[in-house]
């Protein structure tokens, strides 16, 4: 039996029971009070018949007496019954049939809740990136607030600005002006705060003078792993702020937000960390073998350099590791600038690195690392950083046919651009002919 029925038979059975011992004191009481007239109105007539026999008349007063008595006492247990044991009763059913409403109703508003963090949660957890998640906060806000404007600000990537990040799109912006995540009340206490007017005393000092004739805010900050990340914003008229199911919602769109774009951040984080090199920035060897390997599958045609800075121990041994990690950082920057956004340009380890240009065979790929060679001496030049020279091995993709054997063969011809001097372009496989055809005649000037 249903919660709803329980309480449909246990509200029958009280509202039937009332009805019946009201009309059964009310029929007692009227039995008594007919009895008592009666009885009343026959020993007066018997009284008055019997006028001459004054033993006779005392008798039949006492006999209406005990009757009168009796139909007192008749009233008073009906009384009692009514006053002690019906009504309490009544009043019991009556309490249990509200107790069960109350508990239904409050199991209905739980079964509601959970069905919309349930749906909230899905909605979020199919969003693959932070556009995504902010596209459901969107919706959730125009379906929850539709007539309260609405905005979901979030630190940028520098965690020292806020940005807007969603509004509602039924009632616009709440237009806080907060600019920092600790300039945010709500933020500086992590606990949502409601702010029944902005013209309190205590209101958000981001309210004031915010709405004509004054308005009433919520806001719920944003925190993912203890770590602040904005804040949901919503106002509405003067002395209404949220309550209820409402501010339920919008404090569980709140929370399951941070956890979603919280989540996505550490991830895009890790993904980068694992494909990126630290120093450099640059793409690592993992990732460019993944991308070139991909080149290949999809018959792309390309040429390949293995690259190595020339001395670079020497560098190390001279002026210091730290040297060396800005002259690898310069390099980098040099190369990037120089290249396409198309090429491929990777770290390979150490010194070594690694470029891929598509649509480039290996001899129109001499034209672009001389320029780099170039590049890298002028770079050198403005930074007032000692000089660093890099060797270049090429090959492309119709020497081979397996990233493997590229590489094998790129570096062939970077071994031999190191015996034969360094600070050149030697293009491979080195095999083909004498090796100073191979060598770049470009002289640095
Ligand atoms: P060659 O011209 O024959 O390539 O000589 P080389 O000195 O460049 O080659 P070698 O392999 O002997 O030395 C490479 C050096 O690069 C040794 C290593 O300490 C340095 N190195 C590798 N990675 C880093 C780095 O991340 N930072 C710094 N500062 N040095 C690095
Ligand atoms: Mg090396
Ligand atoms: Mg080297």
């Amino acid at each position: 039996m249903t919660t709803d029925s329980r309480v449909g038979v246990l509200d029958g059975i009280r509202r039937r029971f009332s009805r019946r011992w009201k009309v059964g004191i009310a029929i007692g009481t009227l039995l008594v009070g007919v009895n008592w007239l009666g009885y009343r109105l026959a020993t007066n007539d018997v009284m008055e018949r019997l006028a001459g026999d004054p033993e006779a008349v005392a008798s039949v007063r006492r006999m209406a007496e005990v009757n009168a008595f009796l139909a007192f006492v008749a009233l008073a247990v009906l009384a009692a019954l009514a006053v002690l044991f019906f009504r309490p009763l009544d009043r019991t059913l009556s309490a249990e049939a509200q107790w069960i409403r109350d508990l239904e109703e409050s199991q209905s508003i739980d079964v509601e809740k959970r069905r919309f963090d349930h749906e909230l949660h899905e909605a979020l957890e199919m969003a693959s990136d932070e556009a995504g998640a902010t596209a459901v906060v969107r919706h959730v806000l125009s379906d929850v607030v539709p007539e309260r404007p609405a905005e979901l600000k979030l630190a940028d990537s520098s965690d020292s600005h806020l940005v807007v990040r969603s509004e509602s799109p039924t009632a616009g912006r709440a237009g806080c002006d907060v600019a920092a995540p600790y300039d945010c009340p709500a933020v500086r206490k992590a606990q949502p705060l409601s702010f029944p007017s902005s013209g309190a005393v205590n209101a958000c000092p981001h309210l004031r003078g915010r709405v004509d004739g004054g308005c009433s805010a919520n806001c719920v900050p944003l925190s993912f792993m203890g770590r602040s990340m904005g804040v949901l914003h919503v106002i509405g008229p003067d002395h209404e702020p949220l309550d209820g199911s409402a501010l339920e919602k919008v404090t569980s769109l709140a929370v399951q937000t941070s956890a979603q774009i919280g989540t996505l951040r550490a991830f895009a984080k890790a993904q980068l960390q694992a494909s990126t090199d630290g120093l450099t920035g640059l793409i690592n060897r993992r990732s460019a073998e993944e991308e070139l390997g991909q080149w290949l599958e999809r018959g792309e045609q390309f040429s390949l350099a293995v690259i190595d800075l020339d001395r670079f121990k020497r560098l190390n041994d001279a002026h210091g590791h730290q040297a060396g990690d800005r002259a690898l950082r310069l390099f980098a920057d040099t190369v990037r600038r120089t290249l396409r956004s198309r090429d491929l340009f990777a770290r390979w380890g150490g010194e070594e690195f690694v470029v891929g240009l598509p649509g480039m065979d290996r001899w129109a790929a001499v034209d672009t690392l001389d320029r780099i060679r170039l590049a890298l001496v002028e770079a050198c030049a403005r930074a007032e950083a000692p000089t660093v020279t890099a060797s270049f091995g090429v090959v492309d993709t119709a020497c081979g046919e397996s990233l493997d054997v590229l590489v094998r063969l790129a570096d062939d011809a970077l071994l031999s651009a190191k015996r034969s001097g360094r600070d050149r372009v030697v293009v491979g496989p080195i095999d083909i002919g004498p090796a100073d055809e191979h060598v770049s005649q470009l002289e640095r000037t």
